[in-house]
């Protein structure tokens, strides 16, 4: 299992540290260039959660009173700690075009605009025909 520390590199040998204590021997933390590597020393599947690491990052983010200021975020064997706003998510909801006055409809297939509702009836029937 890796920890992303590259926002997170002040504080990484630190972390590193925090895991492999609370860890009590199950496993070890080291700082292998940018990141942390855990190395379960256990077989036992218990010791295997993420869920368990990321909860250890987190408190370990209070006791600095740092948790306001990184989010964690997680795939299979992998966690990164990132600045909160630093990830971009791609922005699907722009489409949605919210900005539209109350009185204005849009076709939903094309984009097209009008005021006239049965006139989008209308346009919109072609999308269909
Ligand atoms: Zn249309």
């Amino acid at each position: 299992m890796r920890v992303d520390c590259s926002q997170f590199a002040e504080l990484k040998v630190e972390l590193a540290g925090y895991i492999s204590e609370k860890l009590e021997g199950g496993a070890i933390a080291l700082v292998q260039s940018g990141d942390i590597v855990i190395d379960w020393l256990s077989e036992s599947p218990q010791y295997r959660s993420s869920v368990q690491i990321i909860s250890l990052i987190q408190s370990f983010l209070t006791t600095k009173d740092l948790s306001g200021e990184y989010e964690l975020n997680s795939f299979e064997d992998f966690i990164g700690i990132h600045l909160r706003g630093g990830i971009q998510i791609p922005k699907r909801s722009a489409r949605k075009q919210p900005d539209l006055p109350p009185n204005v409809l849009r076709c939903a297939h094309c984009g097209y605009v009008t005021s006239d509702e049965s006139a989008l009836r209308l346009h919109e029937r072609l999308h269909y025909l």
